[in-house]
């Protein structure tokens, strides 16, 4: 299985800790995503989720981060206000840190405050005042209510200086400044070059905005623009990398900002929000010269302006499987070794290891392969360890159900990942407790093994789409009545399919009618999907075409006028949506079992896809398909012959591979030597 030999992976070799050395089965991308950063070129990476698109960028980050170039120049931006035009706030890029200039707060000496002096002549001016007023009353009496008034007038002259000083009066108090207002504020200070992450739906985060401020809220009602700037992404990525990811959430408007932002490198802030007191502010344009590396599902691109995908040089995808080869599996181990430290897991035994890979292979649907969406794979054995650390599946899924209001199922997968974190902890706090308890300084080392893994792949606790069909399977198993027997029935076939995307295999009964009628015609029962629609047209057309040339080893009792016959097809007992073409043959061959009148045998199911001559080409899901027809209790099961490569487990059941449609005849129906003709 692996080039090296061990009992668990305690004995392995301790993984680099660069992230570079992590990535595998990505080398392609990652090269050229080294090669475009290098030359300033901008990348997008499209796959499937969980390949490796963050890690890539994150690796190239560390990279540039460990290694600082020679061309990098530390740099600051700070925000001034622009007294001729307060709502045109100046942004200026300085190299090195800033360091406060008493040039930036000149202007105080022009817009000078009311000072000491005001106050001194408001208490004055009310001093005087009463004491004209009350200057027929006794001596005592007078002295206090000057001293009153000298009190008063004093904290009215201190709340105006203060209101002043903190620009909320600068309307009324005229041309009024504070020197705090004048300040210049450091929005961003830049030491070495800059990875920012940003999703593409966070527009605020992305461009920048201006801030509101609100009557009594934050900040404050009178704070100047320049202080309520707020850098976006792209400025902070000057001159570094800017990843943007989630890219099919990004509105068509942020496009053409970030398209803009390319073409001239610059890019001004203004507030977002119009019905906010920002939307009248503007920036002048703010340096923002970086690599794009954008990233999202093969799909994504589609929401992606064209301007905008012809900027970017290097359209990467990533892979999404790998050959089975010894030193891809050593790669997979080494992978299993990254998780565990990274997580810090306990660790796992060979016998778990290989589970590993066959579990890859099974993801990747073939035998041939080994998936890459190691994300999944990563949760799988997090959860495998919380089994192994005495978590029950039924807490665990539990735990799960109780969050039923989300529908996205990235995100319960990132819910389901904390609660593990939670489970774990306690765990690890119950364990410890335990052997305290029991006076035990060491307690017993826990391996994750094969059953801890299998554990969580029967539960389907990993993925909500398997979890749907367990459900579902589990729901509707019961009213099934499929049961593969030695009695043979005309136009009656069980043909294989999968529910879900992480799905799960189903037998399917098939069975055809044919009635005589004026109107000849093939009427389709329990089919929703248009695939399903038109790959049963084609098994209706193919199986008369046979028919009526007599190019099948099989003849009809009596002479059958095509012509008047209406044909009924029904996926029966089929609870799910059937839409693909991995039934045609199963179908085409019940069509021609009805028509001839020349019973199917039963004990077996079929699955593959026919074309027009009759070739039976390769279908999805053969292994899942497989393992449901074993689970019925068929003994056999026919596959297209190209599907053979892909097939993991063959036990317990007879795999018959088919090329062609005639050459399974002899083996499917029941007939008689006067039925059937020798070729
Ligand atoms: P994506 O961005 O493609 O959705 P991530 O880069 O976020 O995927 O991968 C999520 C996790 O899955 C990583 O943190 C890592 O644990 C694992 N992983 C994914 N791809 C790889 C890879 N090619 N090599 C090693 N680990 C990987």
């Amino acid at each position: 299985m692996f080039s090296i030999k061990f009992k668990t992976t305690e004995e392995l070799p301790e993984p680099s800790s660069r992230l570079i050395d992590q990535i595998i089965g990505q080398d392609e991308a990652l090269n050229i995503v080294l090669s475009a950063v290098k030359n300033k070129r901008h990348v997008i990476l499209l796959g499937d989720p969980g390949v490796g698109k963050s890690m890539i960028v994150k690796a190239v980050g560390e990279l540039i981060e460990k290694s600082p170039s020679d061309d990098f120049t530390p740099y600051t931006i700070i925000a001034k206000p622009n007294l001729k035009n307060p709502e045109k706030p100046i942004v200026e890029l300085i190299e090195g840190s800033y360091k406060e200039d008493i040039e930036d707060i000149k202007p105080k000496m022009i817009r000078q405050p009311p000072g000491l002096l005001t106050l001194m002549l408001i208490m004055v001016f009310f001093t005087l005042l009463t004491s004209y007023l009350v200057r027929g009353l006794s001596q005592t009496y007078l002295l206090a209510v000057v001293a009153t008034t000298a009190i008063v007038s004093f904290a009215l002259a201190f709340v105006v200086v203060f209101l002043a000083m903190f620009g909320a009066t600068r309307g009324a108090m005229s041309n009024t400044v504070s020197p705090l207002d004048l300040k210049p504020v450091v929005l961003y200070e830049c030491k070495k070059r800059p990875v920012v992450r940003a999703s593409a739906y966070n527009v605020t985060k992305l461009l920048g905005d201006v801030r509101h401020c609100p009557l009594g809220g934050k900040p404050p009602l009178g704070t100047p623009p320049h202080k309520r700037i707020i850098l976006g992404a792209i400025h902070e990525a000057h001159k570094g990398i800017l990843y943007v990811d989630e890219i099919k959430t990004m509105p068509p408007e942020v496009q053409d900002y970030l398209l803009t932002a390319l073409q001239d490198k610059c890019l001004s802030i203004s507030g977002r929000n119009p019905n906010s007191s920002g939307a009248t502010v503007e920036t002048n344009p703010i340096p923002c010269d970086f690599i794009l590396i954008m990233s999202g599902n093969m799909d994504d691109i589609n929401n992606l302006r064209a301007p905008l995908l012809d900027r970017i040089d290097y359209k990467i995808i990533l892979k999404n499987k790998m050959d089975n080869t010894q030193e891809n599996r050593d790669k997979l181990l080494q992978f299993i070794v990254q998780e565990i430290k990274n997580n810090n897991l306990n660790h796992m035994t060979y016998e778990a290891c290989c589970e590993i890979v066959r579990i890859a292979q099974l993801f990747a649907g073939s035998r041939d392969k080994l998936t890459l969406r190691l994300r999944k794979l990563s949760n799988i054995i997090k959860m495998a360890n919380d089994i192994a650390m005495g978590k029950s599946i039924q807490e665990i899924v539990e735990e799960l159900s109780g969050r039923e209001n989300t529908t996205k199922e990235e995100e319960k997968e990132g819910k389901l990942k904390s609660i593990i974190e939670v489970l774990k902890i306690g765990e690890r706090n119950k364990k410890r407790e335990e052997s305290k308890d029991k006076g035990v300084t060491a307690a017993k080392k826990v391996y994750i093994d094969v059953e801890h893994i299998r554990k969580v792949i029967e539960s389907g606790i990993y993925s909500m789409s398997k979890q749907v069909a367990i459900d579902y399977l589990r729901e509707f198993k019961r009213y099934k009545h499929i049961v593969p027997n030695d009695t043979p029935k005309i136009g009656v076939i069980y043909g294989l399919a999968v529910i879900g995307s992480d799905g799960m295999g189903d037998v399917t009964k098939i069975i055809t009618q044919i009635v005589d009628s004026k109107n000849p015609g093939t009427h389709l029962l329990n089919i929703s999907g248009d695939i399903a629609k038109h790959s049963i047209t084609l098994a209706s057309a193919l199986s008369k075409k046979y028919i009526s040339e007599g190019k099948l080893p099989l003849k009809p009792e009596k002479d059958i006028d095509l012509n008047r016959k209406e044909i009924y097809i029904q996926f029966s007992q089929s609870y799910s949506k059937i839409d693909g073409d991995s039934a045609t043959a199963a179908v085409c061959l019940s069509i021609i079992s009805a028509l001839l009148e020349i019973p199917l045998k039963q004990d077996f199911a079929i699955t593959g896809s026919l074309d027009l001559n009759g070739n039976i080409l390769a279908v999805g899901g053969i292994n899942e398909k497989i393992n449901a027809a074993r689970e019925y209790g068929f003994k056999r099961v026919i596959i297209p012959e190209s599907n053979m490569i892909d097939v993991i487990d063959d036990k317990g059941i007879e795999i018959i591979p088919a090329k062609r449609l005639d050459e399974i005849i002899p083996l499917v129906f029941e007939y008689d030597n006067k039925k059937y003709i020798k070729q």
